[in-house]
């Protein structure tokens, strides 16, 4: 049940978590299937077909690692830059399926703890032949600004605008270009971890600061994306191979909509998310392959969050998205709007 095209430059799997309590107290019942023995899924009268469906009656998500990830981490150790990317409305599970929240305890599901204790299992297997060198960074786009969760005077623009003067003056990070078309952070804090545990435990204080950062608002964070990055190091005799990836919970997908249902532009004060509207178009472009071909125009340049992945977005690198939806009817509108957007990295 998957499409093998390894041409293809970026896969997508659609992730359809159980009802939650909340939705079955409120009597919500199911509105999305899976076609058997098929990645297609349907919503009323639309059908969709990706790379992997998992949940529902699709497969079960326990297979998404090997199927999705495994392959992105083999990119890694041979020097290719790598992205995953959890898509979705509010509560549809990004950071469960991503695993963000892991710290070093509990269930180690999600797909951040498994590329750790992978990347470690192989480190020890190579260890006589290569030296390794594995740091980790991990940052939030909010408001178009970078923001580094492990410096403990971050702070997102937002905190409390009002007593901004008392606070440290924090200046966000700067994105700049190598001249061979890497991309780097100026200054971003980036500690060389050499276990899985010492990594896990960066995780969990970026994450603890990416939720308490700014006055406690969950609409907050939900509305940043963050991104957490695993740069690698090889040395084997003279020879240097270095690669990232990059594990990313996108911002809820709720606020991209640019139009209500009726073409209506939507009441002021509700945020349209930039990177999420230039990441649907960059990936797009990737797959439009007669526009590749063509050496045609690939919008990076449009948000943070694109110009931040330039580098490993498309071209030799793997990229993922992981279109996370809820089955509930109530969140159907929202459920179509996600399933329409992967749709388009295809
Ligand atoms: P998001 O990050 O997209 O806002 P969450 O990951 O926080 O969403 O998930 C919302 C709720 O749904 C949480 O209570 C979470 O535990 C639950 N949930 C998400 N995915 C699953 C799943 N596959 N199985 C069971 N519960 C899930
Ligand atoms: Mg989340």
């Amino acid at each position: 049940m998957e499409n093998t095209d390894s041409t293809q430059s970026v896969r997508v799997a659609v992730n359809i978590r159980p009802l939650i309590t909340s939705e079955l107290l409120l009597g919500c019942t199911d509105c999305i299937s899976v076609v058997p023995g098929e990645p297609q899924v349907q919503i009323g009268s639309h059908s969709f077909t990706y790379d992997y469906v998992y949940g529902s009656t699709g497969q079960p998500s326990s297979s998404m690692y090997d199927d999705c990830v495994a392959p992105l981490v083999d990119a890694l150790f041979n020097g290719y830059n790598a992205t995953v990317l959890a898509y979705g409305q509010t509560g549809s599970g990004k950071t469960y399926s991503m695993g963000t929240n892991y710290n070093g305890e509990g269930s180690s599901d999600g797909i951040i703890p498994k590329v750790m204790e992978n990347i470690y299992k192989r480190v020890k297997t190579m260890k006589d032949s290569t030296e390794f060198l594995i740091r980790v960074s991990f940052i939030e786009i909010f408001k178009e600004e970078v923001y580094d969760l492990f410096d403990p005077n971050s702070s997102r623009g937002e905190v409390a605008s009002t007593v901004k003067t008392t606070l440290p003056n924090k200046v966000p990070i700067q994105i700049r270009e190598t001249v061979n078309g890497g991309i780097t952070l100026a200054g971003v804090t980036e500690p060389e971890v050499k276990t899985k545990e010492e990594m896990a435990s960066y995780l969990s204080s970026g994450s603890l600061s990416r939720a308490t950062g700014s006055t406690n608002m969950n609409s907050q964070s939900s509305r940043s994306h963050a991104i957490f990055t695993i740069t690698m190091e090889q040395k084997k005799g003279d020879d240097i191979l270095c690669a990232k990836f990059h594990l990313v919970d996108l911002a809820g997908s709720e606020r991209a909509k640019r139009t209500g249902a009726d073409g209506m532009r939507l009441k002021e004060g509700i945020h349209i998310n930039k990177g999420l509207l230039a990441l649907g178009n960059v990936i797009s472009a990737l797959g439009d392959e007669k526009k590749r071909k063509e050496g045609g125009h690939v919008p990076y340049r449009d948000s943070k969050l694109t110009r931040l992945l330039q580098d490993s977005l498309g071209g030799n690198s793997k990229t993922v998205m992981i279109a996370c939806v809820s089955p509930a009817d109530s969140n159907a509108e929202e459920t179509l709007n996600t399933l329409k957007y992967s749709n388009r990295a295809r």
